[in-house]
C-alpha cells in the first residue's frame, strides 16, 4: 500500500475516532438520565424531573445539531454538490438570520448596521445563510448575556468587494489558537469554551462555503472579543436577475 493511501486511511480512522467520540458523549447523557427517570421516577421532586428532561433534550439537540454539520461536511467534500448562484441584496438576508438568533438569546442585543447603496452579491442563498448564522450564533454563545453583537455590511470600493462583519464582546481567541479554529472538530479548550456546546465543525463548514463561493474569511480577536468578516466580490449588473448551476 502506497504512503498516500495509508495517510488517507489513518485520516478516515481518526475521523471515525473523533465522531464516534462526540456521538458516545451526548448519547451516554440520554441513556443516563432517561435511565434515572425510569427508575427513580416516584422519588424526583418535579424540579428534578424537569431538569432531567431538559438535559435529554439539550442533548438530542446537541446530537442533531452535530449529524446535520457532519451531513454538510460530507456534501461540501463530494464534488457533485450543487451551488446555485443568484445575486441578492445582503440585508435582508441578515435581518432574517438575526431575528432567527434573536430567539435563542434572549438577552443579547444585537446592532446592524448597513452601509448606503450597497451592490449585490453572488452567492449561493441556502449557503449564504448558513454562514451568516453560524458567525452570529459563534458571536453570541461565545459572549456574556447582555452583551452587545455588532452586524455590519459595507463596501470597498476600489476593491469592488462587499464586506459582512460580525464583532462580539465574548471570551476572544488567543493569537496562538486562531489559525486552528478554522479546523475540523477544533475546539479551543479552556474552562470557558469547555462550558459552552459546540462540535469544533462550525467555522469549518463556513470557511469551506465562503471559499468555494470564491470569497475570503478573516478573524481579529483580543481578550474583549472577536471580529469576523466575510467578503464577497460585488456581483456586476450583468449578474442581476442571472442564475447560475455548478
Ligand atoms: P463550535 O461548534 O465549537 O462552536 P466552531 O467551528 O464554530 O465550533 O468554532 C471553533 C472554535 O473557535 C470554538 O470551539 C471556539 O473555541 C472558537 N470560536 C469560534 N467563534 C468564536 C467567537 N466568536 N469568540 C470566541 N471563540 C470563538
Amino acid at each position: 500500500m502506497d504512503e498516500k493511501q495509508n495517510n488517507l486511511d489513518q485520516a478516515h480512522l481518526d475521523f471515525i475516532s473523533t465522531v464516534s467520540h462526540e456521538l458516545r458523549t451526548p448519547l451516554t447523557s440520554i441513556r443516563g438520565f432517561a435511565d434515572t427517570l425510569l427508575t427513580s421516577y416516584e422519588r424526583l421532586t418535579p424540579e428534578q424531573r424537569e431538569k432531567f428532561l431538559n438535559i435529554i433534550k439539550d442533548q438530542s439537540n446537541r446530537l442533531i445539531n452535530l449529524v446535520e454539520n457532519l451531513l454538510t461536511v460530507s456534501k461540501m467534500q463530494s464534488d457533485k454538490e450543487l451551488m446555485i448562484y443568484k445575486s441578492i441584496e445582503v440585508p435582508p438576508f441578515v435581518d432574517a438570520c438575526v431575528q432567527m438568533i434573536k430567539n435563542q438569546y434572549k438577552t443579547h442585543k444585537y446592532v446592524v448596521n448597513y452601509e448606503k447603496n450597497l451592490p449585490k452579491i453572488m452567492v449561493d442563498t441556502d449557503k449564504f445563510q448558513q454562514i451568516l448564522l453560524n458567525l452570529i450564533d459563534n458571536a453570541s454563545k461565545y459572549s456574556p448575556e447582555n452583551s452587545t453583537v455588532w452586524i455590519s455590511v459595507s463596501q470597498n470600493y476600489s476593491e469592488n468587494t462587499v464586506i459582512l462583519s460580525v464583532k462580539d464582546e465574548g471570551i476572544g481567541i488567543a493569537q496562538e489558537d486562531i489559525n486552528k479554529i478554522f479546523n475540523k472538530f477544533s475546539r479551543i479548550d479552556s474552562p470557558l469554551t469547555r462550558k459552552i456546546q459546540g462540535n469544533g465543525l462550525g467555522l469549518f463548514i463556513t470557511k469551506t462555503l465562503v471559499e468555494k463561493m470564491n470569497g475570503e474569511i478573516c478573524v481579529e480577536s483580543s481578550e474583549k472579543g472577536s471580529e469576523f468578516k466575510v467578503i464577497f466580490k460585488s456581483a456586476t449588473p450583468e449578474d442581476d436577475g442571472k442564475k447560475a448551476i455548478c
